[in-house]
C-alpha cells in the first residue's frame, strides 16, 4: 500500500513539474525565440541555477531553438557559500566543454565587499540605511559586463532566476525584496534594475521563465533532475544539499552571501555546517557578529553638527554615524583572515579574502582613505556631544561633558 501511494506521489509530482517545465517552455518560445543574442544572470543560487541548468536542457534537446548566441554571466560576489562557489566551478566548466561562453563578473577592486568596508572604511550594508551591497557587487558589475557584450550584439534578452511561485500567476508582481527567506538575492533586481541601467537601457529585455514555478519544483529539479544524464548530468544536486537536501523547503534558506548582514539568521551556513564534510566551515559564524560590531559607534566617527552635503544642502541627519576609523578596520581584517586561516588549516581552503585583496586594504588604510565627504577629523561616534537638530538649534547637554 504505501508502495503504491508512494508512487502515485511520485507520478503526481513528475507531472506536475512536467506542468512548470512545459510553461516555461511556452514562455520561452513566446518572449524568447524572437532575440538573437540570449544572455542568462547567474548568481549560483538555486532559482538561477535552475533556470540555467533547465534552459540548457531545453536547448540540447531541441524543445526550444538555439539563439545566436548565448552567455552566460556569472556573478561572483568573491562571498559565496563555499559549496555553491565549488559546484558553480563545476557547472562553468560543464558549460565550456559545451562551447557555452561563460564571463565571470566581479565588482572592481575597490568596490568588492571587504575592500569597500576594511579599505575604504564604509560600514557593513543594513536594511535600513545603507543597502550599498546588492548594487555594487552584483547589478552594477553585471551592467557592465552587459554593456559591453551589446557592443557586439547590439541587443540581447537578459533571462533571470526571478520566482514568484504561484502568486506571481495571480498578481504578476516581481518581489524585490531578497531579504526574504527562501529568496535569491539580486534575482529581481537584475529584472527590475538591470533594464535601465545607463548604458544598457532601451537594449536589454529581461524574462524570467520560471515565474510560476513553486519552490518544490526547484529543489526537485536541482536534487533529482539534472544531476542525471538524461537531463544534462549537471553539478547541482550539491547546490540543493547545501540548503539541507531533501528539507531545503522546510528550511527556506536565503540564497546570497555568506554571513549577510540583511539576513536574519545566517540559515545556508548553518545547514551546510550540519554536514561533516564542511563542519570545518564553523568559523564563518564569526562574520555576521564581526559584521553588527563594526556597526557599533566606537568604531566609526560622525559629524559634529549641521552636514552640507555637496550640493550645498543640509543632510536631514545631523551628527550622523559615518566610516569605520582605522584599528576598527584593522581589526575587522585580521579577524577575517584569522576565519580563513583557521578553515584552511582544516579542510578544503576557502578564498573570500585574497593576497590581492588584503593588499588593497593594507594600501587604503596607509593612505588614510575615507569615504566621500569624509576626512577624518570628525569625532569619535561614541563622543557624548550637544544635540544639534536639522534647524541648526542645539540642545546642550544636561549635565555638560565631564573630563
Ligand atoms: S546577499 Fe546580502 S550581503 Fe550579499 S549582496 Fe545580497 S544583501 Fe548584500
Amino acid at each position: 500500500m504505501g508502495a503504491i501511494q508512494g508512487s502515485i506521489f511520485a507520478s503526481s509530482k513528475r507531472l506536475q513539474m512536467t506542468d512548470s517545465i512545459d510553461l516555461t517552455v511556452q514562455s520561452l518560445q513566446a518572449h524568447a525565440v524572437e532575440h538573437d543574442h540570449w544572455c542568462i544572470a547567474w548568481s549560483g543560487g538555486k532559482d538561477s541555477s535552475a533556470t540555467l541548468t533547465l534552459i540548457m536542457w531545453l536547448l540540447d534537446s531541441g524543445r526550444i531553438p538555439r539563439p545566436k548566441s548565448l552567455t552566460v554571466f556569472y556573478a561572483d560576489t568573491r562571498m559565496e557559500l563555499p559549496p555553491l562557489a565549488i559546484a558553480a566551478r563545476q557547472i562553468m566548466d560543464d558549460l565550456r566543454e559545451r562551447g557555452i561562453e561563460v564571463q565571470v563578473v566581479r565588482a572592481p577592486m575597490d568596490k568588492r565587499f571587504f575592500v569597500y568596508i576594511l579599505g575604504r572604511g564604509v560600514p557593513p550594508p543594513n536594511n535600513n540605511t545603507l543597502r550599498w551591497c546588492t548594487r555594487q557587487i552584483k547589478v552594477d558589475p553585471m551592467s557592465a559586463a552587459v554593456e559591453h557584450m551589446l557592443g557586439i550584439a547590439g541587443k540581447a534578452l537578459m533571462i533571470t532566476g526571478v520566482r514568484q511561485g504561484e502568486s506571481a500567476i495571480r498578481d504578476a508582481r516581481i518581489e524585490m525584496s531578497c531579504s526574504k527567506d527562501g529568496a535569491e538575492c539580486g534575482q529581481g533586481w537584475y529584472q527590475q534594475v538591470l533594464p535601465n541601467a545607463k548604458g544598457v537601457r532601451g537594449r536589454i529585455a529581461t524574462l524570467a521563465p520560471l515565474l510560476h514555478w513553486r519552490v518544490c519544483h526547484v529543489w526537485e529539479w536541482l536534487k533529482h533532475w539534472a544531476p542525471t544524464a538524461e537531463f544534462g548530468d549537471w553539478s547541482t544536486a550539491m547546490i540543493a544539499d547545501a540548503y539541507g537536501g531533501d528539507e531545503a523547503e522546510e528550511i527556506n534558506a536565503r540564497t546570497g552571501c555568506v554571513g549577510c548582514p540583511l539576513a536574519q539568521e545566517d540559515t545556508a551556513l548553518k545547514t551546510v555546517l550540519q554536514n561533516p564534510k564542511w563542519a570545518h566551515l564553523e568559523p564563518l559564524l564569526r562574520l555576521k557578529p564581526l559584521y553588527r560590531e563594526l556597526r557599533e559607534p566606537r568604531h566609526r566617527i560622525k559629524k559634529a553638527g549641521l552636514d552640507r552635503l555637496k550640493d550645498g544642502s543640509i543632510a536631514k541627519n545631523p551628527q550622523r554615524m559615518g566610516p569605520l576609523t582605522f584599528e576598527a578596520r584593522m581589526t575587522g581584517l585580521d579577524r577575517v583572515l584569522a576565519i580563513q586561516a583557521e578553515i584552511n588549516a582544516h579542510g578544503p581552503s576557502i578564498d573570500i579574502l585574497d593576497a590581492e585583496e588584503e593588499s588593497r586594504i593594507r594600501e587604503l588604510i596607509a593612505l588614510k582613505t575615507w569615504p566621500d565627504g569624509w576626512d577624518g577629523d570628525e569625532p569619535l561616534a561614541d563622543t557624548v556631544m550637544d544635540t544639534v537638530y536639522q534647524n541648526g538649534s542645539v540642545q546642550p547637554l544636561l549635565f555638560g561633558a565631564t573630563a
